[in-house]
């Protein structure tokens, strides 16, 4: 325990942003009782994470799926939702700390096999909006604790329709090309890791994959926080 941590705790105690209860700098605004509620996805497609109808994958069988394979260990409900808009939208940029703890424990011996972490980048409109990018925060958390390297490699060339408004195949044929890799971005080669917050059509994630594929990366694994049902979505 950092004395300057224990410091602050007694000056500014900060509270769960979940359920209120104090905690200690080191939990970063969320409780382990609330972690421990992270509702839990069903175990589904091996490669997306889909749960399955009768043993095949209903989402890989209608789209080309980029990411060699996708993790996202939890649903967006409960807790997890709670934090997520605590990080989203209260701004408490420090629970992308803990997150990254979670999943860093979750992802195990995977991140020994990238060699940089990327992120799904936000729109112009949203990062103008917020200031700043949620998926960053994450990865950067998760990199930090992991020594993998984390750049941005990707940048939004169009901004296509809110997607929040749109139906679901409408959202694929909306993603594409709006994405292209960053001017002096060196993907060639390597094996990366590319974080988003939540999937939902995982349209934007898919196309970002496709992208960094296309420019000569070996391998992209993906991963979510969390997975949500279009209905579900925060406005
Ligand atoms: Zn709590
Ligand atoms: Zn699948």
């Amino acid at each position: 325990m950092n004395i300057l941590h224990l410091v602050w705790d007694v000056f500014f105690p900060s509270c769960c942003c979940c359920c209120g209860k104090t905690v200690m700098y080191t939990d970063y605004f969320i409780c382990d009782a609330c972690v421990s509620a992270f509702p839990e996805t069903h175990a589904g497609c091996a490669v997306c994470g889909t749960e399955q109808e009768n043993g095949e994958c209903s989402y890989c069988r209608e789209r080309h799926f980029y990411p060699e394979r996708h993790f996202c260990f939890f649903l967006y409900e409960g807790t997890l939702r709670q934090s997520m808009r605590a990080l989203k939208f209260d701004k408490t940029a420090f629970v992308a700390r803990r997150f990254a703890s979670v999943l860093r424990q979750k992802m195990g011996d995977v991140l020994n096999e990238v060699d940089m972490i990327s992120f799904v980048p936000s729109s112009r409109k949203k990062y103008l909006e917020r200031g700043f990018n949620q998926s960053y925060l994450i990865a950067s958390a998760l990199g930090a604790g992991s020594g993998v390297a984390v750049r941005p490699l990707l940048h939004e060339t169009s901004s296509g329709g809110r997607q929040k408004d749109m139906s679901y195949d409408r959202r694929f044929l909306n993603t594409m090309g709006r994405f292209s890799i960053k001017k002096g971005a060196q993907v060639a080669g390597l094996r990366l890791l590319l974080v988003d917050d939540v999937f939902t059509t995982g349209s934007t994630l898919n196309e970002c994959a496709r992208i960094l594929l296309q420019g000569g990366a070996k391998s992209v694994f993906s991963l979510s926080v969390a997975r949500a049902g279009l209905k579900k979505l925060d406005k």
